[in-house]
């Protein structure tokens, strides 16, 4: 089984997607079409009771809300922290056809109304992308683009515009040339990776800014959220190291050690505080905790009224919102997680969704183990199932960079 794989800098949560479709078959928006969580979240939004939000994550519950897909393992960039074991620098041959892409396309749709998120390697290497783009938003899909943003002048950036793509997220690994282009490996990199967002900016699209938090500018975030506001990007999605893949050889050297990650987390729930712009701590299951513990020291009740899109969603949406489609067909929980699913070219994909013996065990938080199965907050948070699996190879063990201690742990040990 290969790793799965996950373009340079973008991640399964971190996706151009907490602005999209969420699949209820109770909430109807326009045209008898279930309701995105931004049409529910315009909504909702003034609410300060948190129930409506509370109802949503109720209907939401195993809905597939994204997709993730590698579309190709080709890229341009050779990142350090890449998750991909393989990097290649061309179109390998076992990318899904144009052909078996339509036919993925429709099992997704026919599965839900989840965001599709176009990923890589780098998407934009695939010659037929805007094609496929084009079918699935005639699908009925909300589509989105996770990109390194180095390849997009202005021809490209009109026809992912006129693609229907409804979000591009641009990873970035530092706010400066240095940082980033260290990381990228090519002289030049966040020069083009700026440019390319500011002619979709102009161009009106809606965009995202990802980053991966690491040793080498865990500084850098207040930097990073500033460069967000400076370019004008809708959201700033932060995005903790998981130390799989390629990622497991830089891990010693940049994974933050639990309490770094818990401070970040917290200066981070206090920059979201600002509310000047869309922010997400993705793929770190805990800050829903924080957000939890943070909020009643405050004394107010969480609601999209003072917590934003957070109040509608939860930790770890691995195999129980999400999941992520490799560049062959194999079906994982997440990027990040190596635990195949299923294959698409094998089976149906909504009976893999459905009926996965990997994804039902995700969705059962009492088949947790140690502190998180403990835990009070597992049911928001869930640990990340990856960083578990990379600890002990065991994907229920509990999340190895939490510090926190569950309060029945708490009392077993008095
Ligand atoms: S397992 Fe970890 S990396 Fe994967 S979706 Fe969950 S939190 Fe993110
Ligand atoms: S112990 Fe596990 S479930 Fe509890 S907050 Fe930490 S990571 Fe989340």
């Amino acid at each position: 089984m290969s790793h799965p794989h996950h373009p340079h800098g973008q991640h399964p949560g971190g996706h151009p997607a907490s602005h999209g479709h969420g699949g209820h078959p109770a909430s109807h928006g326009h045209g008898g079409h279930p309701e995105t969580i931004r049409e529910t979240y315009s909504r909702i939004k003034d609410d300060t009771s948190g129930k409506p939000a509370v109802e949503y994550m109720k209907n939401m519950k195993n809905q597939l809300r994204l997709v993730f897909w590698e579309t190709t393992v080709g890229c341009n960039l050779e990142c350090v922290h890449c998750r991909r074991l393989d990097v290649s620098t061309t179109l390998a041959k076992d990318d899904m056809t144009t052909k078996e892409a339509f036919a993925f396309v429709d099992a997704v749709a026919e599965t839900g109304r989840p965001i599709l998120v176009l990923s890589g390697g780098e998407p934009l290497f695939r010659p037929d992308i805007f094609d496929i783009a084009k079918y699935a938003v005639g699908k009925g899909l909300s589509v989105a683009l996770a990109t390194n943003g180095t390849l997009v002048d202005d021809k490209t950036a009109r026809n992912i515009v006129d693609a229907g793509i409804a979000r591009v997220s641009i990873s970035f690994d530092g706010a400066d040339a240095k940082t980033h282009d260290e990381f990228r490996k090519i002289p030049g990199s966040f020069e083009r990776s700026t440019a390319g967002f500011k002619r979709l900016k102009d161009l009106g699209m809606s965009m995202q800014i990802n980053c991966t938090i690491a040793k080498h500018n865990v500084e850098q975030i207040d930097d990073l959220y500033n460069m967000a506001l400076k370019l004008g990007a809708d959201a700033i999605h932060i995005f903790m190291l998981v130390p799989v893949g390629c990622g497991v050889q830089i891990a010693d050297d940049q994974m933050l050690h639990p309490k770094k990650y818990e401070e970040v987390l917290n200066h981070f729930y206090d920059l979201s505080k600002e509310a000047k712009i869309q922010t997400k701590a993705t793929c770190a299951p805990h800050y829903f905790r924080i957000m939890r513990e943070r909020a009643k020291e405050e004394g107010i009740t969480i609601s999209p009224k003072t917590h934003g899109m957070a109040a509608m969603t939860k930790g770890c949406l691995a195999g129980t919102g999400v999941c992520f489609v490799s560049h062959k067909g194999e079906v994982f929980p997440c990027g990040y997680l190596p635990v195949e699913a299923g294959h698409v070219k094998k089976q149906k994909f909504v009976d893999i969704w459905n009926d996965s013996p990997v994804f039902q065990k995700l969705r059962d938080p009492e088949l947790l183990e140690g502190k998180c199965g403990a835990c009070e907050y597992k049911k928001v948070c869930e640990g990340c199932r990856a960083r578990a699996f990379y600890d002990t190879g065991n994907y229920l063990a509990e999340e190895p960079y939490c510090i926190y201690q569950p309060k029945m742990a708490r009392a077993g040990k008095e």
